[in-house]
């Protein structure tokens, strides 16, 4: 396993992407917007693994609510996993809560889902694998 991204909430990314780009360096090599999520995301590779800059695309997208909460800040940490199938079963029967029951297509393709922070100490899970 490894840690494929660390997802920030934004207000904007336009916005966010002067710091983490024009000012700390970084490059953004992708922006798309996942329709299902209703979120925008840039993705800025940093050594191994990303920063996914996450921007609402609609007032009911889970990254509004999270900002309304708390105010931007890291929203998941997304771990990559082998077989996202066999991951979230070994998870269910170890009793954690998933938000997600069967993975579904994220950013880039990828087959994702989420494990609810009340299962991994406050942190939103993202596991992800790659198509
Ligand atoms: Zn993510």
């Amino acid at each position: 396993m490894k840690i494929n991204h660390l997802g920030i909430a934004t207000n904007g990314i336009d916005e966010a992407l002067k710091f983490w780009q024009g000012a700390l360096g970084l490059v953004n090599v992708h922006t798309e917007t996942v329709e299902d999520q209703k979120v925008r995301v840039a993705m800025l590779p940093i050594g191994d693994t990303k920063i996914e800059l996450l921007e609402a695309t609609s007032e009911d997208s889970p990254i509004a609510k999270f900002l309304e909460k708390r105010g931007g800040g890291i929203h998941h940490i997304a771990v990559e996993v082998e077989n996202i199938e066999e991951s979230l079963v070994k998870l269910k029967k170890e009793g954690a809560r998933l938000i997600d029951e069967k993975p579904r297509v994220g950013a880039e393709g990828c087959l994702i889902a989420f494990v609810h922070p009340s299962s991994s100490n406050g942190v939103l899970l993202e596991l992800i694998q790659k198509q």
